[in-house]
């Protein structure tokens, strides 16, 4: 133990919520409130609040496992690891290097994301690397870059929200997924501000709306592109700004004035009025919001679906100025720093592009590589999920667990199977881990330093408050071990801190510019907005009221601010550190970070958004006499993601021990079906079952199932990987599907 209170973060969702860690007899550690931390002032939800009963749950991996004779066994680090280095080098020398895959996770640290893209490309040299962050938001990181030239979840910081005068939140239940983040919309209400919902369900969070629309799954684009319609028709356009700061506009407003109303409500299942009222309470505060979730993102036309919703917020002026603009509200605890720094298929640090010679060029000198010995760009999640055991040959996974989390499981887990080799780190046996060659136990959130980047882009300190079980170690230590074995003695530390600084430099001029962020920083100022370059702007571009620092560099497409204003200095965190008694080990950078993006201009070229030209389509699989409703997935608030953590915790599982199938009563009249029944939902790619769960606050023509658990009750064995063009996201929330009784 090397604090009696570790100040850190939840080991779970993006809203990384501050907690206090203290330590218990058992060595084990407790949970406390940190209400020094702005994001959540002290407020968690039953994940946070039971995250360290993972650590020490009976079902932990303690020892590395390696398969004899189809059973996985104990083994030593020795022989597990040179296991995997065997298959990868049989693999790479047999079917080339591309035969190697590799799939990490967004819940990685900054330093594992970084330095597992760094062993695909410099060590496996190959391009096949992407990880489970696709599945989660690059939607909204597509449609952010085409109108903004950036993207960052959230332009502005949560304490912004509470302060604008309307905010529209699609597809998003945030009471369930990130409850501390509800109290931002509860104090938007009470400050006087409209809160509207669009969401199929009427949700614990569409029941605090002023308005609710409910529209059917798939049709969200079809519903922005009606508002935009309704705000030209009303003469509610803010022409000077249109002008000013954005370009496109002409044709994105003839794709809008194609969706007339009538037609909208034909489509969408939201009445004329309500489209009308929505305009009205968006319009005419002086600021507004919107704020995406899965909801719309996780369709075939995702990227087009995030657009229309700017094309709102630009044509009504609401971009780039105090208090109104567009987020995302990025779902997993890194998804966010996760997709900055290279293990993203197209990505090298910093959001640099992989196929741009430059970013190539800056990146290899910092690893101290030849620039053509990069890979290019590689397959999406799903495509590479979907080529292993053809193309790709041996597969080595972190932090993820597509058995339960893939778009059409079932296969997904067939070619899983199919591999020749599979490696697994993990804390727990997760349904992937069970089907791997060797498992390696890793660390995890208390028991190891490292950054992450909230949805905020508010890059983060965890500190580690526990010492791990005896034969576990860090993902860090495993690709330091794999990577010498492979023949790269060189540029793979084991220390966060380390790898840390050099993120800095290879992220150094990138969008996503670390180079000015320091652990030292992060630990006294409780966290650091991104881009943070190593020199301060000029003075004239800090916030109002902001202290100018002195230098000289300025930022284009930001405006800067202090990271939190008046914060107090956080604890000592590394007593025993040489470098914290004198100093840091890098200097602290006088850059004050960046809260809020494009008050000045936006990170594109010219500095203008940008209108896309989008219009309505349909989804990839509209429903039809064979399969007839449609089926939307999503979470519940006592489980997270594909649950390989969260359904360890007897507390949250006594909550949400399984899966169902929620439904409106004409539907279940109409099957004859009474709460509780078990009910098999059938689609293209097979059939889960789960007992049904009667309520009104679902359409009538749409059925909901959470995907957390595996086995019958699971919801991915139905879900569509039809990928959207641009973002290569899969369609989660919406596809065809009919509903019978189960035998
Ligand atoms: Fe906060 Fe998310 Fe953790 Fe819940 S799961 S405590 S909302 S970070």
């Amino acid at each position: 133990m090397q604090n009696t209170v570790t100040p850190t973060h939840c080991p779970y969702c993006a809203l990384q919520c501050g907690m206090n860690l203290t330590p218990e007899q058992d060595g084990s550690v407790a949970v406390v409130e940190r209400p020094d931390f702005p994001v959540n002032r002290g407020a968690l939800c039953g994940k946070g609040r039971t995250a360290p009963a993972v650590l020490s749950s009976s079902v932990r991996l303690t020892t590395p496992l390696v398969r004899n004779a189809g059973v996985l066994e104990p083994a030593t680090w020795e022989e597990a690891l040179g296991r995997i280095a065997d298959a990868l080098s049989r693999t790479r020398t047999e079917h080339g290097p591309d035969a190697c895959g590799v799939f990490g996770g967004g819940g990685l640290t900054n330093e594992k994301a970084y330095t597992l893209g760094k062993f695909a490309r410099v060590v496996l040299g190959t391009s096949q690397i992407d990880y489970n962050g696709r599945f989660c938001m690059s939607s909204a990181a597509a449609g952010g870059i085409k109108a903004f030239g950036l993207d960052r979840g959230l332009p502005f910081p949560l304490e912004d929200i509470p302060k604008t005068g309307c905010v529209i939140l699609v597809g998003s239940n945030l009471a369930e997924t990130m409850p501390p983040a509800l109290r931002y919309l509860t104090e938007l209400k009470a400050n006087g501000g409209k809160l509207i919902v669009i969401d199929p369900r009427r949700t614990r969070t569409a029941e605090q709306a002023d308005l609710h629309l409910a529209p059917r799954p798939g049709t969200d684009l079809a519903l922005a592109l009606g508002l935009l319609h309704l705000v030209v028709a009303e003469g509610r356009t803010d022409e000077a700004y249109i002008q000013e700061r954005t370009s496109g506009w002409e044709e994105a407003r003839a794709a809008a004035m194609a969706h007339w109303p009538e037609l909208v409500e034909r489509i969408t299942g939201v009445s004329v009025p309500q489209l009308r009222e929505t305009v009205r309470l968006f319009c005419e505060p002086e600021s507004a919001m919107v704020l995406t979730a899965r909801g719309p993102e996780q369709q075939s036309k995702g990227t087009d679906t995030v657009g229309a919703w700017i094309n709102l917020c630009l044509a009504t002026g609401r971009a780039g100025r105090p208090l109104s603009g567009y987020g995302c509200l990025t779902g997993q605890g890194n998804g966010q720093g996760g997709r900055e720094h290279g293990q993203k298929a197209d990505q090298l640090p910093g959001y640099r592009k992989l196929d741009d010679p430059a970013a190539r060029r800056h990146v290899a000198e910092v690893w101290g590589v030849d620039p053509d010995s990069l890979p290019g760009p590689g397959r999406s999640a799903y495509e590479l999920l979907d080529a292993l055991g053809t193309d790709i040959r041996s597969l080595l996974l972190m932090a993820s667990n597509p058995v339960v989390s893939a778009p059409r499981a079932a296969h997904i887990e067939e070619r899983i199977k199919s591999l020749d080799f599979l490696a697994v780190c993990d804390v727990v046996l997760s349904e992937t881990a069970a089907l791997a060659d060797v498992v390696l136990p890793v660390t995890q959130w208390a028991e190891e330093t490292g950054t992450m980047t909230n949805l905020e882009g508010r890059v983060l300190l965890r500190r580690r408050a526990i010492t791990p079980p005896e034969d576990v170690r860090s993902d860090l230590e495993v690709m330091h071990e794999l990577a010498s074995r492979l023949g790269v003695e060189k540029g793979f530390p084991t220390d966060a801190e380390e790898i840390f600084e050099e993120l800095r430099r290879a992220s150094a001029g990138g969008p996503a510019d670390y180079s000015g962020i320091t652990y030292r920083r992060l630990a006294e100022e409780n966290g650091v907005f991104w881009p943070c370059p190593a020199e301060a702007p000029e003075p004239q571009q800090a916030d109002a009221g902001t202290p100018a620092p002195p230098a000289s560099k300025p930022l284009p497409g930001t405006a800067s601010a202090t990271a939190q204003d008046g914060e107090d200095a956080a604890l000592d965190l590394w007593p025993d550190d040489p470098a914290s008694e004198a100093e840091p080990r890098a200097a602290a950078a006088a850059h004050p970070g960046t809260p809020r993006l494009f008050l000045d201009r936006f990170a594109t070229p010219d500095g203008r958004a940008r209108f896309v030209t989008v219009t309505h389509r349909p989804l990839a699989e509209e429903p039809d006499d064979e399969y007839p409703v449609l089926l939307t997935t999503g979470r519940v608030v006592s489980q997270y993601q594909s649950g390989a953590q969260t359904r360890r915790v007897d507390e949250l599982n006594a909550a949400a021990p399984s899966a169902f199938v929620e439904l409106h009563p004409r539907l279940a009249e109409r099957l004859g079906a009474k709460e509780g029944d078990p009910l098999a939902v059938v689609s293209r790619r097979g059939r889960a079952t789960a007992p049904a769960r009667i309520t009104t606050s679902i359409r009538p023509d749409t059925v909901f199932m959470p995907f957390h658990w595996p086995g019958e009750g699971r919801a991915n064995t139905l879900t569509n990987p039809a990928l959207d063009p641009t973002s290569r996201m899969p369609e989660f929330k919406a596809c065809a599907v009919r509903v019978e009784l189960a035998p």
